[in-house]
């Protein structure tokens, strides 16, 4: 491991901060950790605030690694480690697939919420972020929100995510349901051959901010949805306001529909709850809902439609990308571009046929085979010899 080396003294990106920073206390260290098949990982501690965190920058082939800052609990560095990396690989494969024109990287800082948040420690982690010199970009994950991000703002200019008022593209949940509004009925007509909700049933698991919008979509569209959620409140309001069916936590898998959608969890699908599916497909928000590569194939064996997870829920990233366009932010281009995602599913469905491989393993070699393709055509451009010399410099 590479020796820890003291982060200079200097304001971050000036140009482009809206609010002073306090004054740069001298005591972020940062140190690499070498991770293989990563193109750079980093851990930034700063005692004076409690601050330890990791950067994770997968892959930049695409372009700049961005994912959000994730803020959790873990027991130990070597979980937050791994955590990291797995969910910096996987941004990586969601914004290849999506043709965000990013790379993957993502952020975790090791604590209690409730406990270590504060002014200083995002200010931290700003100036690690900004020590990546804009390989990494930041945004909002579980136990981080928009306020925190205008924090690290003022350390960096590498953020994006931020309200529109802002100049950034805002909440990018509405999208993502969209984004899986329109996974389940390509996903309804690759099964049925009809991609009308109307009169199909659905059961969502986990109707936060996703999965309640996607629950308004659905009923709109004339669904009947289950729903569960640990916030009992949310599903006596869905119920009153849109006709959604309460559901328990313990039923919600196995209850019998056309669709799950679950949009609360990761790792819900193993050898335990496939079995016990009642249901044609699968296509909802949640990250890494496979508990093991393997568990792809048993969903297939059972002839469980699988929409892959960073396939059907990109349309957040998507959104959060078109930040980064030539002229700025423009919904018109997000929605357009999000719209791409049933034709994305139904070419991941077709290439699962045609090979006898799971969707889940479609959605793995097409994403691998993007960023090798991009990363072979800059070598050869690199590599090329220029036409005013192959020419005799004439
Ligand atoms: P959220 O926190 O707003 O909603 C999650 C909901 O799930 C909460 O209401 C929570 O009470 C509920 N829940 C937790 N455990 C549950 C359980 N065992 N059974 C039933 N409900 C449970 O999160 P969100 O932003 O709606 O994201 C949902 C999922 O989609 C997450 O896995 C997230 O990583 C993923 N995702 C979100 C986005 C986005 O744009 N927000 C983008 C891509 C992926």
């Amino acid at each position: 491991m590479a020796a820890a080396r003291r982060y200079p003294l200097r304001p971050a990106s000036s140009g482009l901060l809206r609010d002073p920073a306090p004054p740069v206390t001298n005591t972020l260290q940062i140190t690499d950790i070498p991770v293989a098949g990563y193109e750079r990982v980093v851990r930034g501690v700063d005692a004076s605030c409690g601050l330890h965190a990791i950067i994770a920058v997968h892959d930049t082939t695409l372009g700049p690694a961005l994912g959000g800052l994730r803020m959790w609990p873990y027991a130990s560095e070597d979980e937050a480690l791994f955590d990291v990396n797995r969910l910096s690989r996987g941004m990586t494969f969601k914004s290849a697939v999506a043709q965000t024109g990013l790379g993957g990287g993502k952020a975790v800082i090791i604590g209690d919420p409730r406990k270590v948040k504060s002014e200083a420690l995002y200010l931290a982690m700003g100036r690690l972020i900004d020590s990546l010199g804009g390989k990494y970009i930041t945004a909002e994950d579980v136990n981080t929100s928009v306020g925190d991000l205008e924090i690290i703002r003022r350390a960096t200019r590498h953020v994006a995510g931020l309200e529109r008022k802002d100049g950034g593209s805002g909440n990018p949940s509405p999208y993502t349901a969209y984004g899986v509004f329109l996974g389940v009925k390509a996903a309804l007509g690759w099964t049925f051959g009809d991609d009308s909700p109307k009169g199909r049933t659905v059961a969502i698991q986990g109707v936060g901010a996703v999965g309640s919008a996607l629950a308004k979509r659905l009923v709109d569209a004339g669904a009947k949805v289950y729903g569960a959620d640990r916030n009992i409140e949310r599903l006596k309001q869905l119920e009153k306001e849109i006709g959604l069916i309460p559901t328990s936590e313990s039923e919600i898998l196995t209850v019998k529909c056309d669709v799950i959608a679950p949009c609360a969890l990761g790792a819900i699908l193993h050898d335990q709850s496939i079995p016990k599916l009642n249901t044609p497909i699968i296509a909802g928000a949640a990250n890494n809902l496979l508990l093991e590569p393997r568990h792809g194939k048993m969903l297939a064996d059972r002839g469980v439609l699988y929409a892959p997870d960073y396939v059907i829920n990109a349309g957040g990233i998507v959104n959060v990308s078109v930040e980064f366009h030539p002229g700025g932010y423009d919904e018109k281009v997000a929605l357009g571009k999000i719209e791409r995602i049933p034709q994305a599913l139904k070419e991941l469905w077709t290439i699962s046929k045609q090979e006898r491989i799971p969707p889940s393993d479609a959605a793995d070699r097409l994403a691998e085979r993007i960023v090798a393709d991009a990363r072979g055509a800059k070598k050869s451009a690199s590599c090329a010899v220029p036409p005013r010399s192959r020419s005799g410099g004439g």
